[in-house]
């Protein structure tokens, strides 16, 4: 990884994660790398076997399994275009032939193709929707058939089953350059929400995380940028820091616990505060 201009904080980081996800078995995509990577460790070190999806990084993607296995986890790597209805299809089917189950699902994937509208192609347009949004649309619908099938296990959870959409903080602010992304974004809000509704009442819970600027490697080059990083990054970040793909594993695990029972249907700002209006500040 290049160097950053990031530092990290001073704190003390937060303890050990606890074990609240014992016997569990979780899917994660994307998770060669970046917060895909955090979430299935994380998952790992809260007590879960994790399928480890990777669209092209296998080497990442054994990286994370190995971190899995230093946990006394289970890893399954398995390598699926998360926008082929077939992939997700023949991923779920792996799933249940390497774990028996599935309690948790992590659909993470996504990609930015970043270009003004008017410059905008429609092959850009349409590969970001197809990763980010319906690549979660084929994600849910394998896990909640998967979950109907299986029924509830109360020796591992109290749900029948819990998805967690890997959303952003673009799904309620505007980014000008970046529509395709952000119409993706925006769209999982909307998916998710239906879906929680449709499904609440089997004690499936549907819950999304929209991350702020997290140190990975989408994040690289603004992080490498002093201008973009002192003069406008941490202007937008109220908390001062860029967060780490920690923070985001760690809320990953409670929304994927019995901690979290009752929650069902929301999306978790994880942002430092980057959508409290930074720009009132001071501004009283
Ligand atoms: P990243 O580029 O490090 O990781 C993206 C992951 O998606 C990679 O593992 C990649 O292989 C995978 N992927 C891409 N296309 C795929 C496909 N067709 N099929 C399967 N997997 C595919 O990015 P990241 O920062 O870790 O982002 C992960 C998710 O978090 C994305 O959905 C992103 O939009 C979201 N997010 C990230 C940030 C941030 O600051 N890093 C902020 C908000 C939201």
């Amino acid at each position: 990884m290049p160097e950053t201009n990031y530092q990290p904080p001073n704190e003390a980081p937060p303890g050990p994660i606890r074990p609240v996800l014992k016997g569990q078995k979780a899917l994660v995509t994307g998770a060669s790398k970046g917060l895909g990577q955090a979430m299935a460790i994380g998952f790992a070190q809260a007590g879960a076997d994790v399928l480890v999806n990777y669209h092209t990084d296998e080497e990442g993607a054994r990286q994370t399994a190995k971190a899995i296995e230093a946990c006394g986890r289970k890893a399954e790597v398995f390598q699926a275009d998360v926008a082929s209805e077939d992939d997700v299809s023949a991923m779920f089917h792996r799933m249940t032939d390497a774990f028996g189950r599935i309690d948790i699902c992590a659909p993470n994937s996504g990609i930015q193709l970043n270009a003004r509208v008017d410059e905008m192609t429609l092959a850009q347009w349409q590969r970001v929707i197809d990763v980010n949004l319906t690549g979660m649309f084929l994600c849910a619908r394998e896990a909640i058939r998967a979950f109907k099938k299986q029924g509830i296990d109360r020796s591992v959870s109290y749900a029948m089953g819990k998805l967690i959409f890997m959303s952003s903080v673009h799904d309620i602010i505007p980014w000008e350059g970046h529509a395709n992304y952000a119409a993706a974004k925006g769209g999982i809000m909307l998916l998710m929400k239906s879906l929680a509704q449709e499904v609440a009442h089997l004690r499936i819970r549907v819950n999304a995380l929209s991350p702020g600027a997290i140190r990975t490697p989408m994040n690289v080059e603004k992080l490498t940028s002093p201008e973009v990083f002192e003069r406008v990054l941490l202007k937008l970040i109220p908390a001062k820091r860029i967060g780490e793909p920690e923070d985001v594993a760690r809320a990953a695990v409670w929304l994927a616990s019995d901690e979290s029972d009752y929650v069902n249907g929301v999306t978790i700002y994880i942002d430092g505060g980057m959508t409290l209006y930074p720009g009132f500040i001071g501004a009283g």
